[in-house]
This record gives structure tokens, sequence and C-alpha cells, in this order.
């Protein structure tokens, strides 16, 4: 190991003088998926997603230097440095590196997936996640401290605390709130702990949720919630953050809601509510003037709607061999499943995702890797498909699951865009998702904090290992 340090030393001052960035020592554990680590690097003839939501550009040149791009722009108009490592990218596209504000660090059961999430979601191009409902905190803050510290690989984890749930109702990893106070007595132990986001849960009551709130922003911290006991608009006033899933979890269109019960909403009745309805345009107007962004979910409400599911053999990959045979059998289930009124909800679900960007609204995205087919990384990548079938542009897509992400953590200044003096996480795709939405799919190397890793290493290491760990 020493020797190995040395050498890196030499190596690195031996190039010419402007190349400071330090040479990173990396461990086995990490060494091993990575394909390129050089104090510069040129990234040439790249196609050009940034993230701003503006289109493609082509042939250009990035630099990335240490953890950061250093310039961006069309090659040969820009100087690619003495002893930069150059990559030729011809006939690949370059994106941010996606931002999955509903990526839990769970499968199946609410199983912890520690060892496996980790590198599937690094290796479809997921650079930073918020697990947005955590079924362990403690693993999740442990686990982001090494990936920080560089001796696993991952993604940035933004950890939230345990799930903020109401009485009855609750699934075993979730404590039952009992009033205000033993919601303020949660958000400050875990907050306390580290955790920067929690999430209320269905059942929990609105003078629950004001109290977890209230106290959140007293340390600030920041609430978000999948909801149904309480409305969208009943939790905007509460003060509410972020609010996840979009339509199918605002029960506020219901007749005869009872206030702090969770009713049951019909397919039906989603599939026929008219999205530029003065209702729905009062909720979208009310969130805009709290500047209170969602998060779009759209491949975890897909496993409703199986028939239309196309079937992705790397998830049935990824899956331990005995979740893969029920999954498999799930699939097969499924094309012949009687969905049609859940298809037409799921599609107003998407008109409400366009329809809140329109009214001005801050859409984020998530894949919920909770069960099913739903499973890190790959999920994210459903998304672009969805929201671009959904009608937004492919470069909308993009910026939804990249910079929106970033401006909803927050982290928007440093984060999220193939720009200069941004944090260099970048994905590069074979072909360009532009034209052909499946190339999303196609990830060769992901950097992250400049580090390129090789996707095909990181997705072979988790084969048969999701939902076993
Ligand atoms: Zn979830």
């Amino acid at each position: 190991m020493k020797s190995l340090l040395r050498t890196a030393a030499i190596v690195t001052t031996a190039i010419a003088t402007p190349i400071s960035a330090q040479q990173r020592t990396l461990p086995p554990a990490v060494r091993q998926y990575v394909s390129i680590d050089a104090p510069v690097v040129a990234l040439t003839h790249a196609r050009v997603v940034d993230g701003t939501g503006t289109p493609a550009k082509d042939d250009q040149t990035i630099i990335i230097r240490g953890e950061k791009i250093a310039a961006v722009g069309k090659t040969g108009s820009i100087d690619v440095p003495s002893g930069a490592q150059v990559v030729d990218l011809s006939g690949k596209t370059v994106i941010p590196g996606i931002i999955g504000l509903h990526d839990h660090m769970y499968y199946g059961g609410m199983k912890f997936m520690g060892a496996s999430y980790p590198r599937l979601f690094l290796s479809a191009g997921v650079t930073t996640i918020r697990t947005t409902g955590s079924v362990d905190s403690y693993q999740e803050l442990n686990l982001k401290a090494k990936i920080d510290s560089l001796l696993l690989p991952g993604p940035g984890i933004v950890v939230t605390g345990p799930y903020l749930q109401g009485p009855g109702g609750g699934l075993p990893a979730m404590h039952p709130l009992d009033g205000t106070e033993d919601a303020r007595r949660m958000v400050r132990y875990w907050s306390e702990e580290g955790v920067t986001w929690f999430k209320a849960y269905t059942q929990i009551t609105r003078a629950q949720l004001g109290a977890a709130i209230d106290e959140a922003h007293k340390r600030g911290v920041k609430v978000t919630a999948h909801l149904c006991s309480v409305g969208f608009r009943e939790a905007v006033a509460l003060g509410i953050d972020q609010l996840e899933h979009g339509l199918l979890t605002n029960s506020e269109y219901s007749n005869g809601k009872v206030v702090d019960k969770c009713p049951n909403v019909s397919d039906t009745a989603y599939a026929v509510l008219d999205v530029d309805s003065p209702e729905v345009q009062r909720t979208f107007k009310e969130m805009v003037a709290k500047k209170v962004a969602m998060t779009s979910t759209l491949d975890v409400f897909e496993i409703s709607s199986p028939s239309r599911l196309p079937v992705d053999q790397r998830v049935l990959d990824a899956l331990h061999p005995d979740i893969a045979k029920q999954v498999a059998a799930w699939y097969e289930r499924g094309k012949t499943s009687n969905d049609s009124v859940r298809i037409a909800a799921f599609k107003t679900a998407m008109r409400f995702d366009r329809a809140f960007v329109k009214a001005g609204g801050l859409l984020g995205a998530g894949s919920d890797p909770c069960c099913l087919s739903a499973i890190a990384g790959y999920g994210d990548q459903r998304n672009f498909e969805l929201l671009t079938e959904a009608g937004f542009t492919p470069e909308q897509s993009i910026q939804i699951m990249t910079s929106n992400g970033a401006k909803i953590l927050g982290f928007d200044k440093w984060l999220g865009t193939v720009s200069p003096g941004m944090q260099a996480d970048l994905v590069v795709l074979a072909g360009d998702p532009v034209r052909t939405q499946s190339d999303i799919r196609n990830v060769e190397t992901v950097f992250k904090r400049g580090i390129g890793y090789d996707a095909s290493k990181l997705r072979e290491s988790v084969k048969g290992l999701v939902g076993f760990r």
C-alpha cells in the first residue's frame, strides 16, 4: 500500500503544474469498480444533456478536475490541459448524475439492502439519493459515512428519519405516533442523530404532522410526506416542505372525506379526475405559493398497471433467484391483467405531474424501490421513459431527475447540472436518450465526485443479491 501511495504522488508531481488535484487513494472495495481516476479527465466529443432542460448539445468537451467540473464547451473551443486523461465519447451522451428523491434503501418487506443497493444505484447512474422513509436510520447514517469517506462505492445519501406514522395501519418498522408531543420527541431525537429529512406517512393526523413540521423546522430539518389521512392542501397549510408520489396519494378530491382519516379512493375517481379543474388548480396554486415541491414516482405507480409494464430482464438478474422466480411469475400474470381502469388512473397521474409543472411547480423524481419490479436504479431509469411519455421533453425529464432534485434538496449551488464548478457527478450513456429513451439504460461509466466507475462491473457485483441483502 505504501509503495502505491508513493507512486501516485510521483505521478502527480511529474504532470505539468496546473494539475494540482490530489490523487485519491481508494481502498480495494472501491478501486475494483473504478475505470477512470485521474487528476484531470477530458471527456471529448460527447452529446450533453446538461440538466437545465435546454436542448442537448453535440460534440462537447467536459473537463473534470479532481471532484469538480472545470469546463464545458464545444470540442476544440476549450483547452484540454496537458496530462489530462482524454476519453473520446463519440456516439455517447453525458447527463448529470441522477438524483433520486424517493429512493429507499429497502426492498420486499422493508428489508435493508445495504449491500446491493448502493452499487446498484450507482451502476444505473443514480449518484445521489434521499431515502424518504427509512426502515433503519442508523444503518443509513453509517452507510452514508462510509460512502462519503470513499470506503464503499455508492450514491451520496440524504438520510431520512423513521416514518412519522399515525395511529393504526402501521407496518412493523414504524412507530405509531401517540399524540403531538410524541411526534416532536421523534423529530428531536433523530435530528440530533443526523437525519436531515423526515417522511410522514398515510395515517398521520393534522395535529401530529403540524407538530412534526414545527419541530423539524426549528432544527433546520425538512419534512415530506406520502399522505392519505391528510390532503395535500392541508399539509401545505401546515408548512410541509414537499409532497411525495403525486396524484394517487392525494385524497382531498374524494367526496365525503373525513378529516384525519384515510379514505378509500377508487381508481375510477382518479381516472376521471380533470387536472385542469379549479379544485386541482387550487392545490397547485397553494403548493407553488408556499414553494412546496413534489416528487413524481411514476415507475412505482406503474406496478399497479402490470399489463403495460415492459419485462426488464436486468431486474430479474439483480434479484435473488427465489425472489426473481416470484417476480417473473408476476410479470407473466401481469400480461393478461384486467387493469384498464388503473391504467386510466395512471395516465391521470401523468397529467397531474405535467399540470403541476405547467402551474409553476417544482417537480423532482424518485423510484420508490420497494418491491416487485421497482428496484434501485432501474426504477429511476424507468421514470425517465415515463416522464417523457407523460409529455415532458427528454431534456425536461432529465432536468426533473437531476437539477430539480438538487434544488429540492438545497444542493443546487454545487450539484445537478453539467456546468463548471459543479461536483463531477456524471453519467455516460451509450447512444442518445433524447432520440431513443431506452438508451437511459445503457450506462457505461458513472462519475461520482470525479471518480469514474465501470457500470457493468457494479451491475455484475450485485447479481442475485437484491431482496437478500
Ligand atoms: Zn416510498
